[in-house]
């Protein structure tokens, strides 16, 4: 029998017991059933203002037959990665159906867009190059950019006039991605995409935008943010998602030929990581299907949007800066977060609590995300709920 030694991972469980000290520990929701407007998660049937599931594609029916079908006639995985055996001619298919529709030449689709940001950037930098990047960027970003080994230079959230000022001071000879959200995931705010633009032709950088909540919400049929701004053709590498308003899972980067072969030979999760289902890449070409021929979705998302911003506002929320379905309601404090969020499930709604270290820790709140499947009638009981727990914590 081995000897029994001291536990190496002991500090793990010192960690662990500091969040709960703090109130900051949780535990996973379970969801039985489908991920919908109404939804059982730890068996409480709650309004879920917590999916990004901006359309409902999750359940939609074309998409679920696609998938069957698609399971029907190419069985359930693929098998390898894509650079050996693991691409299926729905790969190709989906690829070049997201090309026609972000009008770029061409699309590389990775299994998230946490790849597909990480992936990316480590893969187009190097360590004499230098990232110039928002406060607020999403995670796989600035994990991207540590891989990539190159210096990382950080402007304040949405200050055009300060990633000017890094881009002056930098060598005109030396490589340089500038690189924002599209839609910033915990705030709900827009990046300042024109402004960026202007500085990346302004100094010669490459322009990124990583577009996961703006993909099938901003945009002529949810073609992004690029395309909301008018920025077409200033943004060298556009990355999307296909796991939040798309439904199903995944993630892409359209841009220029070359880019996407430049990927096929050196992003790391493209080349060393299995390539989806066929389902998968078969629900996403049906979801294309859908913001094609379906706008309409598109539109009740933002009558929802507005009505349940203008419901949190009434109540006197802190609703920051959102200008999107992504609704904070700001309270400060981490543990008074997580009480909010624990109170208001208990009167059957479920906004999720987030606290540091995903925001800032003086930034704590719940994060609500309106789909366009709620009916007003859902809405309206989540805020009711929102306005009773509001009022018993002291925050409005
Ligand atoms: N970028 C942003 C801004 C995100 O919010 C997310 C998802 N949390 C991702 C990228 C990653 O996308 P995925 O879930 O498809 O990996």
């Amino acid at each position: 029998m081995a000897a029994t030694r001291p536990d190496p991972l002991a500090f793990l469980s010192t960690e662990l017991d500091a969040l709960k000290r703090q109130g900051l520990y949780r535990t996973l929701r379970v969801l039985e059933g489908e991920q919908k407007p109404e939804a059982t998660f730890d068996h409480h049937s709650v309004v879920n203002l917590s999916s990004n599931n901006y359309l409902g594609l999750t359940t939609h029916p074309h998409l679920r037959e696609r998938a069957l079908a698609a399971i029907r006639d190419f069985g359930v995985g693929s098998g390898s990665v894509r650079t050996i055996a693991g691409t299926m001619a729905v790969h190709m298919e989906l690829e070049r159906r997201l090309a026609v529709f972000k009008k770029t030449e061409a699309v590389v689709v990775f299994q998230s867009g946490f790849t597909a940001n990480a992936g990316t950037v480590s893969a187009v930098l190097s360590k004499d190059d230098v990232v110039i990047s928002d406060e607020l960027n999403h995670a796989s970003i600035i994990d991207g950019s540590r891989l990539s080994r190159a210096a990382i230079k950080v402007f304040p959230h949405k200050d055009v006039d300060a990633a000017r000022a890094i881009a002056r001071g930098l060598p005109a000879s030396q490589r340089k991605l500038l690189i924002t959200d599209g839609v910033f995931s915990m705030d709900g705010d827009l990046g300042a995409l024109p402004g960026l633009c202007q500085v990346a032709e302004e100094f010669g950088c490459i322009m990124m935008v990583d577009d996961a909540h703006a993909s099938g919400v901003f945009g002529t049929n949810g073609r992004g943010t690029i395309d909301h701004f008018g920025v077409h053709g200033r943004v060298d590498i556009q990355v999307g998602t296909l796991s939040k308003a798309i439904g199903v899972l995944g993630g892409y980067v359209a841009g220029t030929r070359a880019l996407v072969d430049f990927l096929y030979h050196r992003a790391r999760p493209f080349l060393f990581s299995t390539s989806h289902p066929p389902a998968v890449a078969a629900a996403c070409i049906a979801a294309i299907d859908v913001l094609e021929q379906e706008p309409g979705i598109i539109d009740r998302l933002w009558e929802n949007t507005r009505f349940f911003k203008a419901g949190l506002s009434r109540l006197g929320f802190n609703t920051g800066m959102s200008e999107s379905p992504i609704t904070p309601v700001i309270v400060g404090d981490g543990a008074l977060a997580m009480k909010l969020s624990d109170r208001l499930f208990a009167e059957g709604v479920f906004a999720q609590g987030i606290a540091f270290p995903t925001v800032a820790r003086d930034k704590a709140r719940v994060r609500t995300i309106v789909t366009a499947t709620h009916t007003w009638a859902e809405l309206q009981f989540a805020l009711d709920a929102f306005q009773r727990v509001g009022r018993e914590l002291g925050i409005t």
